[in-house]
């Protein structure tokens, strides 16, 4: 590549020109979807810029405009595409990464595709043409599909492309599936030839085989995707009545390209991030060690991800999502520690750059610079523990397996790395490597198996509704929303019934889509509604138990009970019925969603702006409510949290929804979730112009109709992040009788009025204060006259004061108070006392000045004391304690040791 000025292209102006050539042309410019898709069980991560747009490809939503561009945040870390092996290794893959795109819904096809990419890149960015090739379909004997004639015709006549650089690829490049079935298509990549320093000569002779051969030389820049095909549930594709057009690039790869490197990492994108690794660590980039190298591109990409996606609410944790991220931190921390020598936690430092460098694009990052430092450091710190113990319990193991001259680790011991220390499985397999070994990947399997208690994993989500079934289908019109009687209640059309499998308590159901439906489906932390759906003739009628959200159609599931095939008929499609919301429950529940709202306010007023939603629950028996606060929250702010939202219930102000266009809500600073995806027509809930957040929730009419507000608990769910529970209406009502009962109970038990039970507990509490006062003086008083009682019994033998006493009313503990009494009576002094407690015998040996002079040692002798005594015992030859079990041997421990004083002090 020749070399661009290096200032020219910044990854700023490269953004704007690619989304501004697009909305030249008539683009509607969106918003980045969330890394993480809030509503697809199906996806971890967002990993293509279609995933925000796959209902519109799915039919089952629409859009207000026809074309769009976009950058997306996309993370390919897990599932299908899961790149997390190259990353560090190459110099264009990342976990995250941004995916520039242009859209079109049933509008623009092949031809505008191909000419307006082939514009950009070689009008706009003027990349040299001789080193562009491109790729199209061509064609699969089994689908039955020909080449793509038609995008190769387009290259090789509507652009000025050599036309010996259009290559026909297979099946595998070049037909692009959203899933196993669902819209797909062939798509045409362009692929840029970088030649030159760093490039793998030996592909270099023949493109035709270089181009996507995997290589640095010849790397994909973007993909056109033509959207014409369905795959249906037998494998067999039926052309769409509704072309459309799903393009992406790589956006860190053009910059590198425009910016004349032939790395990634070399970008404006990652060199401050580098910077800021130099700093911290004292290594250098580049500076010819290989693994050194590695360490930097992973911990960069690696804190890039992390970031974004705690940014727009992920955290890490054991499960699905929240485990890829643990294992991006850990594999970086582990990177940061053996590479770079890195012993404290260090990626959290890195957050505020990788913030300053997108924030930008992605204003979130810098509204939660702050939570994402503190949820790494504390991950990295939680990590650090183990790490040393892992890493050399893998030495071991290595060296043992080197020793028996395999290179093979023994799948449990590996797993064990994974199950105890935490180590992801590709990290230990990395290690390995690194030593010229691999993993028993079978036996890793079976003891993963044993294990197995984890966590739900990709791929065990199932749609709710199948491509098959979606069909035809049109989004349902949902009334939840209108002014009257059809918000829950309303006559309709089914459209669909099918078989719904069990539900968990083991009873049959169906799933049922309605043309019109009142019920809300499950969606923003609301529970989906209850109710029933009966044939309009009365025959039938099935109780809903739940109702879920499939892009914009509603599949409600109701439970089959004891109906047959028969009965179910007078519920197929096109048959009459009529749809009916608990609406009890959804009284319930809603109340608890508008306080969620005032809660969340509250929360902003009494703590500061940081707090923001990371998740929440609205059901009709309570609410809960998770959000970032890295200190704990005091009693007293619970309280003032509790009286702010009780306050603006009693204010009683109307609760106005108004529908606005998203960017001007956000303008006049409405509460958005982070994360969230919103359409460009939002709704935005006001509660007397104090609490003003985006939200398509039911909610009650009037703040006063949510009735008394009552926090239940406050605590920690992981570092950051703090969850309170609260109840209202009836349930507050039943709380608040509930701890009145426990109050009158307790006030009952001390014989007291509730109003007096502080008082009385303060008052027991002094009584039994002075009881123990009291006991322990007596106690002292005890010591002190059987102290007296021993030093009578002593005698002077030769100098030394000594004696051998049993006092039976001597309990351990006395015993071991007498001790340091015994020794100021004299300087020379051998006293051995026994004493009593229940059937055991405490005993104390003092021996020391002229005693110890001539051979006795109080350790030794109570070991030996012990010993007949059936106990245990020792302690330091000037001071031992033991005790025996065996009271009938005193007699001869007493003689035992008159014996041994004799020995020595008489002899
Ligand atoms: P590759 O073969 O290079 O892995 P891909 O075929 O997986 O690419 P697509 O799924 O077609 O890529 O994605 C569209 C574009 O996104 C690619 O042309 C590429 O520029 C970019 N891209 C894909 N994966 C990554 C990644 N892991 N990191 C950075 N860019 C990527
Ligand atoms: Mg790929």
């Amino acid at each position: 590549m020749p070399p661009q000025p290096e200032s020219a292209y910044s990854s700023a102006r490269v953004r704007r020109e690619f989304i501004e050539h697009f909305t030249r042309k008539d683009h509607r410019e969106v918003p980045s979807g969330p890394v993480f898709p809030q509503d697809d069980p199906t996806l971890l991560f967002t990993n293509a810029g279609m995933n925000q747009f796959k209902d519109v490809f799915l039919g089952t939503g629409t859009r207000d405009y026809v074309r769009a561009v976009d950058t997306q945040k996309c993370i390919r870390a897990s599932g299908k595409h899961n790149d997390l092996e190259d990353v560090g290794r190459d110099s264009y893959h990342h976990t995250f990464f941004e995916m520039l795109g242009n859209w079109s819904f049933g509008d623009y096809f092949k031809e505008e595709a191909i000419v307006w990419a082939w514009e950009l890149l070689t009008g706009v960015w003027k990349l040299p043409k001789d080193r562009l090739w491109v790729t199209v379909f061509g064609g699969d004997a089994e689908d039955g599909t020909g080449p793509d004639e038609e995008a190769e015709r387009i290259w090789r006549e509507r652009t000025d492309i050599d036309p010996a650089h259009v290559l026909r690829c297979d099946k595998a490049d070049n037909f692009w599936e959203m899933g196993a079935t669902g819209p797909c298509g062939p798509c045409s990549e362009i692929h840029i030839d970088r030649g030159g320093p760093g490039s793998d000569p030996a592909d270099g002779a023949d493109p035709a085989i270089g181009v996507n051969a995997g290589n640095e030389r010849f790397i994909e820049l973007w993909n056109l995707v033509f959207m014409e095909f369905k795959r249906q549930e037998d494998g067999k594709l039926v052309e769409l009545a509704v072309k459309s057009i799903d393009t992406g690039m790589g956006f860190e790869r053009i910059l590198a390209v425009l910016q004349g490197q032939n790395s990634n990492y070399d970008t404006d994108l990652f060199a401050p991030i580098f910077a800021r690794i130099t700093e911290l660590t004292g290594e250098r980039y580049g500076g010819g060690d290989e693994e050194t190298d590695v360490a930097f591109r992973v911990c960069a990409d690696h804190v890039r991800a992390v970031s974004v996606a705690v940014a727009d609410g992920a955290l890490p944790s054991n499960e699905g999502r929240g485990y890829v991220l643990r294992r991006l931190i850990r594999r970086a921390s582990r990177f940061g520690r053996q590479r770079l020598g890195v012993e404290e936690p260090f990626l959290h430092a890195l957050v505020p750059t990788v913030a300053e460098i997108l924030g930008e694009a992605f204003p979130e990052l810098r509204q939660r610079v702050e939570h994402v430092q503190l949820i790494v450091k504390s991950e990295e710190e939680s990590f650090r523990k183990t790490l040393d113990r892992g890493l050399g319990l893998f030495e071991k193991v290595a060296e043992r397996v080197a020793g028996e001259h395999s290179d093979v680790i023994p799948g449990e011991s590996a797993f064990e790395l994974y199950a105890t220390y935490g180590f992801p499985r590709d990290l230990v397999e990395l290690m390995a490597r690194e030593r010229g070994m691999s993993v028993d990947e079978q036996g890793w399997d079976a003891a993963e198996a044993a294990h197995r208690a984890v966590s739900k994993s990709e791929g065990m989500f199932k749609q709710a509704l199948s491509a098959d079934e979606l069909t035809g289908l049109q989004p349902t019109i949902s009334t939840y929303h209108e002014a009257d009687e059809r918000n829950h209640e309303l006559e309709t059309e089914v459209l669909l019934l099918a078989e719904g499998g069990d539900t968990e308590d083991g009873r049959r159901s169906v799933r049922i889509v309605l043309r019109e439906s009142p019920f809300y489906a499950e969606s923003g932390g609301q529970v989906g509604d209850t109710g029933v759906i009966e044939a309009a003739d009365g025959s039938l009628t099935l109780p809903v138990t739940d109702t879920q959200r499939m892009g914009g159609i509603v599949i409600h599931t109701a439970d089959l009970g004891g109906a047959g095939p028969d009965a179910l008929a007078a519920l197929g499609p096109g048959a009459r019925v009529r749809a009916r919301v608990d609406t009890d429950r959804r009284d319930r529940t809603r109340r608890h969603h508008t306080a969620t709202h005032l809660l969340h306010k509250a929360l902003r007023v009494v703590l500061g702006d940081h707090v923001a939603q990371q998740g929440s629950y609205v059901g009709p028996d309570r609410l809960r409510f998770d959000f970032s606060q890295p200190k704990g929250v005091t009693q007293a702010e619970l309280e003032r949290v509790e009286a702010i939202v009780s306050e603006r219930v009693f204010a009683n102000a109307p609760v106005v929804t108004t529908i606005e266009d998203l960017d001007e809500a956000r303008a006049r600073g409405v509460v958005a979730m982070f994360g969230e995806k919103y359409d460009q027509r939002v709704r935005v809930l006001d509660v007397g112009g104090w609490s003003i957040e985006l939200c398509g929730g039911t909610h009650v009419g009037a703040a006063g109709d949510i009735g008394p507000f009552v926090i239940l608990s406050e605590r920690a769910i992981s570092a950051g992040v703090r969850r309170i529970e609260a109840v209202t209406g009836r349930a507050a009502v039943d709380e608040i009788q509930r701890q009145r009962r426990i109050l009158r109970a307790a006030a009952q038990g001390l014989k007291t009025a509730p109003d007096e039970l502080p008082a009385r507990i303060d008052q027991l509490q002094k009584q039994l204060k002075a009881a123990r006062k009291e006991q322990r003086a007596s106690a002292g008083a005890d010591l002190a006259a059987s102290f007296q009682k021993v030093k009578a019994g002593l005698a002077d033998r030769g100098g030394t004061l000594t004696g051998v006493l049993d006092c039976p009313e001597l309990d351990a503990k006395t015993l071991r108070e007498m001790g340091e009494r015994l020794k100021s009576l004299s300087p020379d002094l051998a006293v051995a006392v026994f004493g009593r407690d229940g059937d055991r015998v405490p005993f104390l040996i003092v021996c020391q000045g002229a005693a110890q002079a001539k051979g006795l040692r109080a350790g030794a002798l109570a070991k030996g004391i012990a010993g007949l005594l059936g106990g245990g015992g020792g302690g330091r030859p000037d001071l031992a304690q033991g005790q025996g079990t065996k009271p009938e041997a005193i007699p001869a421990a007493l003689e035992c040791v008159e014996r041994e004083l004799a020995l020595a002090l008489d002899g």
